[in-house]
């Protein structure tokens, strides 16, 4: 009985050594096979000669490069943002998004179809959990957008990724880290550990395994309240990890790691960007190494909520700037194309 190929993009590079040396063939073949693959960009058998006929036959056998195909791909109107449905196989729906900041370019990847966590605001949560991704479907969403990227006029190289698409990362801890392992490989991508950054609502016991384990990137919480009964009508998992739970896996996370932690905050007019929620910000996180990273709502249907404007962020700013606190204030970028978390595929 013959079992269905694997996906090449689930395999770390020591996997496919392993595959390979289980087949009886030499691990010199796996190790091109891999740089055809992630250094040349080629997931066609026929561009691949240097590979013995023997060896590439069982290959194309055994595995299969599976890419996902663009179901609907729309461009925001300043250009900075192309936001892609991507279809998976067995016909759900994810979205990955290609974003240009000030020179830099950054792939936002979805770690989950669908999400359990139920944020009021985000468009993913009030779809609902559907299923995990597997390693290779997250680590084709990077695959894809570097495509795009070398096809562009200067033919450029993906650099940065952002796990903040659709879906909790933690939630899919063991097959987000095995795809950041594999996007990270010093002989293929090279995804520099600190142009990775992990965003999470706050599930502590992923934050406390990814202070335990030496995986550095950055990691971002998203907060969007500093005080728990307004987090919980906001963020329902709060419910399960409360805040003061979540402060000491972060404060964990910070000792152990070295390394400071940006905390999001959705700004949300009149309900969570007053002077006093912001001064509760700093009083939260005074002497943290921290940043907070305001961003002003992405609208959407299920949700009432309007974004905050220009003046109020800066005056939040001001404040959080009292408690020592550096902060950023997001562009708005891509609204018109759904770019927020699951607005596209919640649209389709
Ligand atoms: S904001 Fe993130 S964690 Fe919350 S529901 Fe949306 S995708 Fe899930």
């Amino acid at each position: 009985m013959s079992s269905s190929p694997v996906n090449f993009h689930d395999l770390t590079r020591e996997q496919l050594r392993a595959l390979t040396v289980r087949w009886g063939f030499s691990p010199v073949h796996a190790a091109r096979l891999w740089s055809y693959v992630y250094l040349e960009r080629v997931d066609a058998w026929a561009l691949m000669p240097e590979l013995p006929a023997r060896y590439r036959a069982k290959a194309e056998a055994e595995l299969v490069f599976a890419r996902l195909p663009v179901a609907v791909e729309t461009h925001s109107a300043d250009g900075f943002t192309r936001k892609y449905l991507l279809a998976l196989a067995d016909d759900r729906r994810i979205e990955t998004v290609l974003m240009r900041y000030t020179g830099r370019v950054t792939a936002c990847i979805s770690s989950q179809a669908g999400c359990a966590m139920g944020c009021v605001f985000c468009a993913t949560g009030q779809m609902g959990f559907v299923r995990h991704l597997t390693p290779g479907e997250i680590v084709a969403q990077a695959l894809h957008v570097d495509r795009v990227l070398q096809g562009a006029a200067g033919g450029e190289r993906l650099r940065n990724i952002v796990l903040m698409g659709m879906g909790e990362p933690l939630h899919n801890y063991d097959a987000v880290m095995h795809a950041i392992d594999i996007l990270r490989d010093s002989s293929g991508l090279g995804i520099g550990a600190k142009r990775i950054t992990l965003s999470t609502v706050g599930v502590v016991p992923g934050i406390i395994r990814l202070a335990d384990e030496a995986r550095p990137m950055h990691l971002a919480v998203s907060l969007h309240a500093a005080i728990q009964e307004e987090r919980a009508a906001l963020v329902p998992v709060a419910g399960k990890w409360p805040l003061a739970e979540l402060m000491d896996a972060c404060r964990y996370y910070i000792a152990k790691q070295e390394r400071r932690i940006f905390y999001e905050w959705t700004l949300i007019e009149g309900k969570n960007d007053t002077l006093e929620s912001a001064h509760a910000v700093g009083r939260l996180l005074r002497g943290q190494q921290a940043q907070v990273n305001l961003i002003p709502l992405n609208p959407t249907a299920g949700y009432g909520g309007a974004p905050t404007g220009r003046e109020a962020a800066k005056k939040f700013q001001a404040v959080l700037a009292e408690y020592g606190l550096p902060s950023t204030v997001r562009q708005r970028r891509g609204i018109d194309i759904d770019a927020g978390c699951g607005q596209l595929a919640a649209a389709k």
